[in-house]
């Protein structure tokens, strides 16, 4: 390492990074959790030019003339728009950066089912954002080493990570991905869903983030002790003209129904596929949910009944990858094996 390396590398802070489908984390060395932001961004539509990103740019969303686009560039759990990507990346560090000429170094957290395109695309944006040293972590392991599971054991441990575009599950043993499954089910998946269920019986258009609002408020996966209410509010297809009406939880649930079998079967079918040794070992330490589907009320008593597991919740699952990546980051000597590159 020459001086200019170890002069730059000194002030430079080093960042961790959870590239999720629909949140960005950054977490710096010392400093903890530092940017937390929609994955998204606004576009002008004639040269590209960024209008805004992150929350800024969720705001903008659908409520925009033709000339501007808001998008979500990692849409379905993988990089949909390279470019758009790759700008968003830039923006993110530079906003936690703003060090002129800071070397810092790298650890980004990608879907597990990345491609080597796509590997190279995430690497190249952060190094023409500056960082000196990149490395890449899947998030099911960042997950896992977040939710303080011992990954180094000898002993499998399932994991389940439920974002915006996918859930994966995972079975993590000696510090490694044994096996893996991800489908392109969950959070957006299941906004989805409300929106098609409001249209077909209620004749109601709503937006998109309408949608999650009232599955945050009101969405489960099994029946509550307690009924729930949420007034949800869109356009009468047939009138044209603005309808409001109140949901239960009930409704809502039927409304979930399809993402979430999809997700319960993602589980049940990783169970079937392991190994006689791994099952007997996740029956002694249960499952563990991260993401941020993994809040969704009674997700975790529903899939104890289909599985017979226990099931715990990560805390702050929304925060697990990011926290799992920024552990790796601070004792990267402990940890190297776990990195991809
Ligand atoms: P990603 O890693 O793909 O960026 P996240 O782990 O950030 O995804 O989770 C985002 C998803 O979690 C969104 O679909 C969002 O609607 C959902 N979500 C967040 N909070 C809740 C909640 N309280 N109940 C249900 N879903 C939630
Ligand atoms: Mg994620």
């Amino acid at each position: 390492m020459g001086l200019f390396d170890w002069v730059f590398g000194f002030i430079s802070k080093d960042l961790a990074i959870d590239l999720g489908t629909a949140n960005t984390l950054i977490h710096i060395r010392g400093e903890g959790i530092v940017l937390d932001e929609p994955s998204m961004v606004a576009l002008e539509s004639a040269n590209g030019d960024i209008l805004a990103v992150g929350a800024e740019a969720k705001i903008l969303y659908g409520k925009t003339p033709d000339s501007i686009r808001v998008v979500r560039p990692m849409k379905d759990g993988v990089i949909a728009d390279f470019d758009v990507t790759q700008m968003m990346i830039r923006h993110f560090i530079r906003q936690v950066h703003q060090h002129k000429g800071a070397r810092p170094k790298v650890i980004v957290a990608v879907p597990s089912g990345i491609t080597p395109v796509e590997k190279r695309a995430v690497i190249e944006a952060a190094y023409e954002s500056g960082a000196r040293q990149i490395n890449l972590i899947e998030e099911p392991m960042a997950a896992a080493i977040g939710a303080k599971i011992d990954i180094a054991s000898t002993m499998g441990s399932m994991i389940v990570d439920i974002g915006g575009g996918t859930t994966e599950v995972a079975v993590i043993s000696r510090s490694a991905i044994a096996y893996n499954e991800s489908i392109r089910v969950a959070g957006d998946e299941m906004d989805e869903a409300i929106v098609r269920y409001l249209r077909t019986r209620y004749n109601l258009e709503v937006g998109i983030f309408e949608a999650e609002r009232v599955k945050i408020a009101a969405g489960s996966a099994s029946p509550l002790k307690q009924r729930l209410h949420v007034d949800v509010r869109g356009r009468d297809v047939v009138r044209g003209i603005p309808k409001q009406i109140t949901l239960t939880d009930e409704i809502l649930r039927e409304a979930l129904n399809e993402p979430i079998n999809a997700i319960v079967g993602a589980i049940t079918k990783a169970l079937d596929n392991i190994s006689p040794e791994f099952t007997t070992e996740i029956m002694e330490r249960g499952i563990v949910l991260a993401g941020g589907g993994a809040i969704l009320r009674g997700l975790g008593s529903r899939l104890h009944r289909e599985t017979n597991l226990h099931i715990y919740r990560a805390r702050e699952p929304l925060r697990a990858v990011v926290r799992g990546t920024g552990m790796v980051m601070e004792n990267l000597g402990e940890y190297r094996q776990v990195c991809l590159n």
